[in-house]
């Protein structure tokens, strides 16, 4: 069920405020990403709420792609960023690429240096870190600062025509080196690079800085409330000093809001693309990622991830939200509409003495007990099937009440069984079972001959289906960083388990993203990757209970 009552936040009243004071009639959102890697689930966070607010007022949103930083962009991105926020649910008014807006970029920085308000500096990276002083310390003007209008404007010329090396020069804003504000000591607003641009290719050396080029984007859009994560409060003051300096007509509200960290999970671009740069994953979708495309194709829906974003909601203040929770959403959605069947992840062959041999019956089994109108499918019995390993015990300790020698139990929708004997391999190991059925017992005939305590699950060895099954556990330990170390230090080394078992026969059909019930094992997907025509795979998405502690 979709919880879609818009929950009140500091934001929203900003805007009601907004617009019953007639500030704005109509209210315009953006999402604004960097094109530089997968979108992840803290992203979904800011696509819902910036999406949603705008919906809930008859507003507008964009998506605009920030791609002012010419090294680590990619179209692979672009694709995958737009394909992620459709799957969401989400439609943007407008697609936009910051790059488009580079000419008025540069025409602002020109009127900046026309007015005297931006200067050339020809300072090296390491002295103008010294001259920027620190958050005690005052900074130190740059011997550069007092360039004259006309050698201004040909130096920025110049550096436009690629004439100098990277580096070599940069543009600043010139503001206060003794504010209390660092981001306010005269902040480079453009940079040389001989860089090749997705999007504009060579056509320029020079390339603007986030804290210059974000607030130009907004206002040439007219995007009303700016909303963007709490490390951009200190950029504040900066944000305003653009749009009022470089003369915009729009003058966009910036907001802050946490960022959303989730227990045992790494939430950046830049960290996840390194566990697919070093092959810890197999790619950005792999399932153990948080990326939007991870958690897709391990099966999450978009259903349980727009729930759970609208419930953590929107706070001020930085905090870490229990991965559990997540669970909890994916297991809620999912519940009613998936059906159950029977998978076994870790096979031992039960022989059935007493089961007539080549006899073949077909069972009716519902597809959910708490739910009739999902049906029933035909399951079929024989003489062998299999059943969990972990269902068996030679020597069980008290209290365990599947088989074991002497003991009966029930098979789900099938019959009692009772194990007589057992078989092992040259290591000792068991390697089948030998089990008696009782007629009487059929699922369905309303037999209360007897009770047995454990119901264990099975499938039809005679023509069970193979598959892969892949168990996940969390990418990331949550432990105390230590000194000069790495979340790539704490990549949990048991991450992924992957086991050969089988599945009902009807499942041979199955298609990449069908969900299941297995069980007593938990929620699985059809994997997109792996599956093929001779193999299925399954992820496991989330365990019936929560499996893992934090
Ligand atoms: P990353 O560090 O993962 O690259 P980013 O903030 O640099 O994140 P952008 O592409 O610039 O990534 O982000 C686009 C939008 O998503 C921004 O408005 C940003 O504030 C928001 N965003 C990014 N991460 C989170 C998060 N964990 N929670 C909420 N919003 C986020
Ligand atoms: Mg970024």
């Amino acid at each position: 069920m979709e919880n879609k009552t818009a929950s009140s936040n500091f934001i929203r009243n900003i805007v009601m405020e907004d617009l019953e004071t007639g500030k704005h009639s109509k209210i315009i959102t953006r999402f604004p990403p960097e094109p530089n890697g997968y979108l992840h689930i803290g992203h979904a966070k800011s696509i819902i709420l910036n999406f949603e607010l705008a919906d809930e007022f008859s507003g507008k949103t964009n998506l605009r792609f920030d791609d002012t930083n010419p090294a680590k962009e990619d179209k692979e991105y672009v694709n995958s960023i737009e394909e992620d926020i459709k799957w969401l649910g989400y439609k943007w008014d407008e697609l936009f690429f910051a790059s488009n807006y580079f000419d008025e970029m540069y025409d602002r920085a020109v009127l900046l240096i026309k007015n005297n308000k931006a200067y050339v500096c020809d300072l090296t990276a390491g002295d103008m870190k010294e001259y920027r002083g620190t958050l005690r310390e005052p900074g130190k003007e740059s011997p550069y600062k007092n360039r004259t209008v006309e050698e201004n404007l040909d130096l920025f010329d110049r550096m436009r025509k690629g004439e100098f090396a990277d580096g070599e020069k940069v543009l600043r804003a010139k503001i206060d080196m003794s504010s209390p504000n660092i981001n306010m000591r005269d902040p480079i607003i453009y940079r040389m690079s001989h860089a090749v641009h997705h999007n504009t290719g060579d056509k320029w050396c020079i390339y603007p800085m986030y804290d210059y080029a974000h607030p130009i984007e907004d206002a040439i859009e007219g995007i009303t409330h700016s909303i963007c994560t709490l490390e951009f409060e200190d950029h504040r003051p900066l944000y305003d000093w653009v749009i009022n300096n470089c003369e915009m007509e729009n003058k966009p509200r910036q907001i802050e809001f946490a960022r959303l960290n989730i227990t045992n999970t790494v939430m950046s671009k830049r960290n996840l693309k390194q566990l697919v740069d070093e092959g810890v994953v197999d790619a950005w979708d792999d399932p153990r990622m948080p990326t939007i495309a991870g958690l897709r194709r391990r099966g999450y829906t978009a259903n349980a991830i727009r729930n759970f974003c609208r419930e953590i909601g929107v706070a001020k203040a930085n905090s870490t939200v229990d991965g559990q929770m997540l669970e909890h959403f994916i297991r809620e959605d999912l519940s009613p509409k998936t059906p159950r069947t029977m998978a076994v992840l870790k096979p031992l062959k039960v022989v059935i003495t007493n089961y007539p041999e080549s006899q073949v019956e077909m069972l009716t089994i519902e597809n959910n007990q708490d739910d009739a109108a999902m049906g029933t499918r035909q399951v079929s019995f024989s003489k062998e099937i299999y059943i969990e390993q972990e269902d068996f015990m030679e020597n069980p300790p008290k209290k365990y009440f599947r088989l074991f020698p002497g003991n009966e139990v029930r098979l789900k929708g099938a019959y009692f069984i009772k194990c007589n004997d057992l078989v092992k391999d040259s290591e000792g190991n068991v390697s089948e079972i030998h089990c008696t059925y009782d007629i009487e017992t059929k699922s369905g005939t309303g037999f209360t001959g007897r009770k047995v305590k454990g119901t264990i699950h099975w499938v039809d060895a005679t023509n069970a289906v193979p598959a892969e099954f892949r168990l996940y556990e969390p990418l990331i330990l949550d432990e105390e960083q230590e000194e000069g170390k790495t979340f790539l230090d704490q990549i949990n080394p048991n991450s992924i388990e992957i086991l050969q078992g089988f599945v009902e026969p009807n499942m041979e059909s199955s298609k990449a993203q069908d969900k299941f019930q297995f069980f007593r094992h938990g929620y699985f997907n059809v994997d997109s990757r792996y599956t093929s025509q001779d193999k299925l795979v399954f992820n496991r998405i989330v365990s019936l209970k929560s499996s893992f502690k934090i």
